[in-house]
């Protein structure tokens, strides 16, 4: 199996989900006491998501190249980027590197589209949901019709992102207004939500939602247990 190499920190909340996930995986299909070999560079949130927020992604860029660059140099075979929004620079950071950065968006994607399903409605950060780079993936390589939350809704989607969920912060009232959207886009004819925060998880569930989800933390962790599992030597 070859050596994951795991970008966190953004937020750490879902790190740690993504770690367990994977080890969990590992063990499910190696048996025994299998856990997944990794390594993983984790940042500090606060510097990332001030510059997010300040829009300077050339910055951003220059701290996510770094950081995949200290993955691959620590051994790293595969890099797992752990967040949606910032695959923003995701070609940049796959230029950067010789391993093969595993883009959210594939999985999600295949697994949507192997549902026989094709219009989806997109939640994640206003990053993630007003920018091009996720949405225009799913579209061109997966043959997606993404739809996205009204204004408002992005709004408050966004919101409960940064103040509450990538500080671990999960409510009742955060919980029913989630509900309230995805009910929203599936009455605009959405037939799956893409979960696209990798904190998300921790707020919502199937039970939450009138149609299928998916999850962008738990399809990303199994693809790259299936990467890692697929090729090279062991
Ligand atoms: N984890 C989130 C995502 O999947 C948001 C945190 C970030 O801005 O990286 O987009």
């Amino acid at each position: 199996m070859r050596t994951i190499g795991l970008l966190g920190g953004m937020s750490w909340e879902s790190s740690a989900h993504y770690y367990r996930l994977i080890n969990q995986e590992t063990r499910r299909r190696l048996g025994g006491t299998h856990s997944a070999p990794s390594v993983m560079v984790s940042v500090d949130f606060a510097a990332i998501e001030a510059l997010q927020h300040a829009g300077d992604w050339v910055s951003l860029a220059g701290r996510m190249v770094d950081a995949a660059v200290q993955a691959e140099r620590g051994g790293a075979e595969l890099l797992v980027l752990c967040t949606n929004t910032m695959h923003k620079l995701a070609d940049a950071m796959q230029q950067a590197i010789s391993i093969a950065l595993l883009h959210i968006a594939d999985p999600v994607g295949q697994a949507i589209a192997d549902q026989g399903l094709s219009r989806v409605g997109l939640l994640g950060t206003a990053f993630t949901m007003e920018q091009p780079f996720l949405r225009e993936r799913l579209e061109r390589n997966h043959g997606l019709q993404v739809i996205t939350p009204a204004p408002e809704d992005r709004a408050s989607i966004h919101r409960i992102i940064y103040d509450e969920l990538v500080r671990g912060i999960v409510t009742d009232e955060s919980r029913a207004l989630y509900r309230a959207v995805m009910a929203r886009l599936a009455d605009s004819g959405a037939q799956a939500i893409i979960l696209g925060c990798t904190e998300i998880m921790l707020l919502v569930d199937q039970a939450d939602s009138p149609v299928p989800l998916f999850d962008t933390t738990t399809l990303h962790a199994l693809a790259a247990v299936e990467a890692a599992l697929a090729e090279g030597p062991s």
